[in-house]
């Protein structure tokens, strides 16, 4: 097949709304859209970011090598479960290095087509940002191969005894991918990014450090021992403690005299049935069909989510990461199984023969 090269690639454009494709140039970003009450409380700056403290020392000096030698950034990989701060951390870099900035999602890329309009008209020295990257086809993967090590694309045009592809370059940029599923993304892409970087879930402290600076934020009074309280049901997460502060706010707001007391963030939190230790109805069910149903297990994921008319993938990426860490569930070659402290949890009887698990 003949090869041409195209010396430039198209003059960058605004969104392309087919594709849910968004552009954000350097000076955009310190007002990115997004959902309004998110970004009131999204760190802006990676030194605004409470915790994950090894992850942005490392991104920190990243930054700083790139910016005094004026070479572009590495590709960077964040792993890790839903609402521990990949996005957060994934718009800060471009803030952090006055680039501009685009959004993708792995789902809405299914050809390589797709991506070709994100990196055409990425602006030099930019940041492109692929949310669940692992969910990128095997196709559109090997298509980012070339823009990744060389920042250039082959097309191919036409078909049969017409084809001809087309080498095309592009403006560097700097790839940031984020996963809840870093297993599933092939060796040869994982490793095509110069930094992987795997968020854990957050302390007590450094949740209830969070909580206290977003009252702030949203002007409420908040006593230390409700923000540790919020922090304690907040399943390690950040999202899930800012979720839960609204919550309890809105009802110190409803029900009394709007301050967040110890009391008041009890009853809030009760009343969404979110237990001691954060688990929601969800996760409750889910251990609970794995105990009763299922006998305790080993039973496989697809059997549960089946039973609990969920996708496997919901429980996979959303349920199962916390109780695992808190050792109230363990995976087995044959199986998901509740152990003895996830009996205890639910206050039943724990069973003769249960699987052993730590608890932290
Ligand atoms: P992910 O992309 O991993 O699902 P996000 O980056 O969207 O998670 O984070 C969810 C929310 O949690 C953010 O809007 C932000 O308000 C908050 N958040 C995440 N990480 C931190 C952090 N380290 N410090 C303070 N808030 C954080």
């Amino acid at each position: 097949m003949p090869r041409e090269t195209i010396v430039s690639g198209p003059p960058a454009d605004d969104d392309d709304q087919s594709l849910g494709r968004r552009v954000y140039h350097a000076s955009d970003l310190e007002a990115l859209p997004g959902d309004e009450a998110d970004h009131a409380l999204r760190p802006q700056r990676i030194r605004d970011m409470v915790g994950q403290g090894e992850v942005t020392a490392r991104l920190e000096i990243a930054l700083d090598a790139a910016r005094k030698r004026s070479e572009i950034l590495g590709h960077i990989l964040f792993d890790g479960p839903p609402g521990l701060g990949k996005t957060t951390l994934a718009m800060a870099i471009p803030r952090e290095m006055g680039v501009g900035f685009q959004i993708a999602s792995g789902a809405a890329l299914q050809a390589p087509k797709d991506l070709v309009p994100y990196l055409t008209n990425a602006e030099e020295n930019s940041v492109l940002f692929i949310d669940e990257i692992h969910r990128l086809p095997k196709v559109v993967e090997e298509f980012l191969y070339p823009a990744m090590e060389d920042f250039r694309i082959d097309i191919t045009l036409g078909d049969g005894m017409n084809a001809r592809t087309i080498n095309m370059p592009l403006r560097p940029f700097t790839l940031i991918g984020a996963t809840t599923r870093a297993g599933l993304i092939s060796a040869p892409l994982r490793d095509r990014f110069v930094m992987r970087e795997h968020l854990e879930f957050y302390t007590l402290e450094e949740l209830a450090e969070i909580v206290a600076r977003n009252a702030r934020k949203l002007n409420t009074e908040i006593a230390p021992e409700a923000c540790r309280e919020i922090a304690t049901r907040s399943r390690g997460t950040p999202r899930l403690a800012n979720n839960r502060l609204r919550w309890v706010r809105d009802y110190a707001t409803s029900k009394h005299d709007g301050n967040v007391t110890l009391s008041v963030a009890d009853a809030a939190l009760k009343m969404q049935a979110i237990d001691k230790l954060g688990l929601d109805g969800q996760d409750r069910k889910y251990l609970l069909t794995i105990a009763q149903t299922f006998h305790g297990g080993p039973v496989g994921v697809e059997a549960v989510a089946h039973t609990m008319n969920l996708p496997p993938d919901t429980l996979v990426d959303e349920v199962e990461p916390f109780l695992l860490r808190a050792g109230l569930v363990i995976r087995t070659p044959r199986g998901r199984k509740v152990t003895s402290a996830g009996y205890v949890h639910l206050g039943l009887e724990v069973p003769e023969e249960p699987a052993q698990g730590n608890l932290f």
